[in-house]
């Protein structure tokens, strides 16, 4: 994996592995990526604490790693889970972080898609 573009740490996008829906992003230095791969729950890295937190150690919503892809790159990591708990992701209360929907143009497609 490479931890140099951000400062030692890599963007981990986590994805319903039956649903396919886009829980959250978190962020993991190389100890949190070993952490994710050797318990089989998804471990970050607090960026605003500076210290690894194992997501739902406390609510019991743990996130169950069912499988793990990186990109082209070898700077993201997809982490594809089965929830634990509630299944409620969110420290807000909702399954999943992206709730909140902006306005925006949507293009219109033109030719054929590739
Ligand atoms: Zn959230």
């Amino acid at each position: 994996m490479d931890f140099s573009k951000l400062d030692g740490l890599i963007p981990a996008v986590v994805q319903d592995s039956t649903s396919g829906e886009v829980l959250m992003v978190g962020f993991m230095n190389d100890e949190a990526w070993q952490r994710t791969r050797d318990t089989g729950y998804v471990t970050f890295f607090s960026r605003s604490r500076q210290t690894l937190w194992t997501k739902g150690e406390t609510s019991g919503n743990r996130l169950a790693v069912r499988q793990i892809l990186t990109d082209c790159d070898d700077d993201t990591v997809l982490v594809r889970v089965e929830r634990e708990g509630d299944g409620l992701v969110c420290h807000t209360g909702t399954r999943s972080c992206f709730t909140t929907e902006w306005p925006c143009t949507t293009a219109s497609r033109t030719g054929a898609a590739s």
